[in-house]
């Protein structure tokens, strides 16, 4: 394989990948070329072609390699766009999903219909992760503050770096606890993308999942649902009346969530929301407005 410029080097990728099976293939090389020549997809165009370097071809094979084997883009980069945000990741925490917008999506029609947009609400997240969920709220809503827990210290390091890094670091704090329980006094809105593959189908995820994402991120148990039957109740007793938790659900498990909320004194809302593959994704549930 020759890279001689900028343009062919990209296109050689693309057919490498395309040829290994690589579903997002003319991205993902799009992507590493970028990284390596440090080019958003503008700079590409206009540098299309330049020659690279020697280092900058090594590089990039070195990327492709990677890429080969299994790991994601987003690891490779180091960070993930989500929500318009562009996001450090950290051995700790997931890549964020597309799919997590659908969260995100809920929490904001839920405060919407709340007339509760411009408020100073109390937000939680609970396994916060890259603080993905907590900073798109925070994006989007001007006068709230939240808060993000997580019980690795290292996950909550990189929320925090990436709350800085969006500007947001005055209306968001981080605290070490299993999902609400270090939590006190009551909230507005508690969203969560908590663990939700059965242990049994962990070994059945794409390479890029099963080896890369950290485990304790994933894995929900025998039936996918244990950090559901921890934060559930631990939830409804943070909500203040009128306010709502908002999570995400793995495939198939919403009516089992709905169940967990009824028992916990919550109301679901009518629907859950797909995601854009049309997958059931996002529960939402209310405590009584008093
Ligand atoms: N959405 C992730 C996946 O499909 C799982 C994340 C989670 O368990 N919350 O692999």
């Amino acid at each position: 394989m020759t890279y001689q410029t900028v343009e062919t080097a990209r296109r050689a990728l693309a057919l490498q990948f395309k040829s290994a099976a690589i579903d997002s293939a003319e991205l993902d090389a799009r992507l590493l070329t970028g990284h390596t020549l440090g080019l958003d997809l503008t700079g590409m165009i206009t540098a299309a072609q330049r020659q690279l370097t020697h280092d900058e071809f090594a590089r990039l094979e070195n990327y492709a390699r990677r890429r080969l084997a299994g790991e994601p883009v987003a690891r490779i980069v180091g960070e993930k766009e989500f929500w318009g945000l562009p996001l450090r990741l950290g051995p700790a925490t997931l890549v964020p999903r597309p799919d997590t917008e659908t969260v995100v999506e809920v929490a904001l029609e839920v405060m919407r219909t709340g007339g509760a947009l411009d408020r100073p609400l109390r937000i939680a997240d609970l396994g916060t992760g890259t603080g993905a969920i907590l900073l798109a709220l925070l994006s989007e809503l001007p006068a709230a503050t939240g808060i993000g827990t997580d019980i690795s210290e290292a996950a909550l390091q990189t929320a925090a770096a990436n709350a800085t890094r969006a500007g947001l670091s005055e209306r968001a704090t981080f605290i070490a606890c299993d999902y609400a329980s270090g939590l006190s006094g009551l909230f507005d809105l508690i969203v969560s993308n908590p663990p939700y593959i059965r242990s049994a189908d962990i070994g059945g995820l794409a390479v890029e999942v099963r080896n890369h994402d950290p485990l304790a991120a994933l894995d929900g148990g025998a039936d996918g649902l244990d950090a559901y039957r921890a934060l559930v109740p631990q939830s409804a007793s943070r909500l203040a009346p009128g306010a709502a938790l908002v999570v995400e659900a793995g495939e198939g498990q919403t009516g089992q969530i709905e169940a967990l909320m009824v028992a916990a004194g919550l109301t679901p809302a009518a629907c859950p929301k797909a995601d854009l593959a049309g997958i059931p994704r996002a529960v939402a549930g209310h405590k009584t407005a008093r």
